[in-house]
């Protein structure tokens, strides 16, 4: 399994990443974890515009799928006058309509659904190509998930948005990658059920017994440095901050 990163700003793009969005490959089927603000343009370093197989969103947030309002553009008016298939897009109660009206007033009904074959997220266990997902309900003022990826025996564990959470550390235990965001700064930030900091992170991958934390989601006004080390005092595993456009085997 290889894990790239499209996105990774945490709220709003900085001038080095585009916001959340993951790449996920294996037995060359792509999947994408959300997609952020700038990730669709970000995307193209990686692969064709149109290589996608299947896109899950972790929460309704723009910061994790704004783009995908560009991207239906790309997928509904090709400049070959056709009109891409449906691809499985997995998201949260309401996505569709979410999307919908993000993209114009008075859309017609029925367009989005054209290039886009929709299911509604709940946590559960399902098949999206080669891989077994997991999602689990997080902390976030949305309903938001977290998802685990799981291919040939290895596994990534994706937090999304989410403060402390038990159903996180849970979906996390033993995973080889956990993709653990970090927004918040320990000792400054402190609103429950939104955001976690980095020694909260570092805390849920102690506790999931990760084998390996890839911090992100951290905002431009964040200090990235502070929230690695604060993760680094109570996880004893390899840590890194998520870097945009490196991919990570798994
Ligand atoms: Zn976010
Ligand atoms: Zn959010």
């Amino acid at each position: 399994m290889k894990l790239t990163v499209v996105g990774c700003s945490g709220s709003f793009p900085s001038a080095e990443s585009a916001c959340s969005s993951y790449l996920v490959e294996a037995d060359g089927f792509r999947l994408l974890l959300d997609m952020g603000n700038g990730a669709l343009g970000e995307l193209q370093r990686h692969c064709g515009l149109y290589d996608l197989d299947a896109i899950f969103l972790s929460h309704l947030h723009a910061d994790h799928c704004i783009d995908m309002c560009a991207y239906f553009v790309a997928r509904y008016y090709r400049h070959d006058g056709g009109r891409c298939d449906p691809i499985p897009v997995y998201g949260p109660e309401g996505t569709e309509h979410r999307l919908t009206t993000a993209y114009a007033d008075t859309p017609t009904a029925s367009s989005m659904s054209e290039v886009f074959d929709f299911h509604t997220v709940k946590p559960s266990t399902f098949e999206v190509g080669p891989f077994t997902v997991h999602t689990e309900r997080v902390a976030h003022p949305v309903e938001a998930y977290a998802i685990r990826v799981e291919h040939a025996g290895r596994s990534l564990t994706y937090s999304g948005d989410t403060g402390v959470s038990e159903a996180l550390t849970e979906l996390a235990r033993d995973t080889d990658l956990f993709l653990c965001e970090a927004a918040f700064t320990h000792g400054k930030e402190n609103i429950p059920d939104l955001h976690l900091n980095g020694r909260e992170a570092g805390e849920t991958a102690t506790r999931a017994g990760a084998r390996r934390l890839l911090l992100t989601h951290i905002p431009p006004w964040t200090d990235p440095q502070v929230n690695l080390t604060d993760a680094r005092a109570v996880y004893s595993g390899p840590v890194e901050l998520a870097t945009p456009r490196r991919s990570y085997e798994i």
